[in-house]
């Protein structure tokens, strides 16, 4: 008998909320406190959502990295809609051209940098 393995652990993850298996994929505001973008990543602990951030925008100091819990976008693909049903929204970084009038930046300029199994078999996935 075939099993599609990853598609079944992601049906395990959804499935296991709340409980305490290993590859629950939290969702995570990544930022540094030097600079001034955040992101957001899954991972299932704080420090591997900083080390995701670390790796993604080529930083050398872990100590700078912070993580917000988004309990919203647990175990959903990171998309515009996703993040903002969950209570966030990027800014538009003070460019007005980029934003919606909110000092939110517009859904096309939305970016996922997560490249976890959640967001990279969403078929919302935009890239
Ligand atoms: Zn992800």
């Amino acid at each position: 008998m075939a099993i599609d393995n990853t598609c079944g652990n992601r049906l395990a993850m959804v499935g296991k909320r709340g409980g305490e298996q290993e590859e629950e994929m939290k969702a995570w505001i990544v930022s540094a406190t030097s600079e001034e973008w955040c992101s957001l990543f899954h991972a299932n602990t704080s420090g591997k959502a900083k080390l995701r951030g670390l790796e993604e925008y080529n930083l050398s100091d872990f100590t700078e990295m912070r993580a917000r819990r988004l309990p919203g976008l647990d175990d959903k693909p990171i998309t515009y809609q996703n993040a903002k049903d969950a209570g966030f929204q990027y800014g538009d970084g003070g460019y007005s051209e980029d934003g919606d009038g909110d000092g939110h930046l517009l859904p096309s300029f939305f970016s996922n940098d997560c490249r976890c199994e959640i967001c990279d078999t969403s078929p919302n996935k935009e890239k």
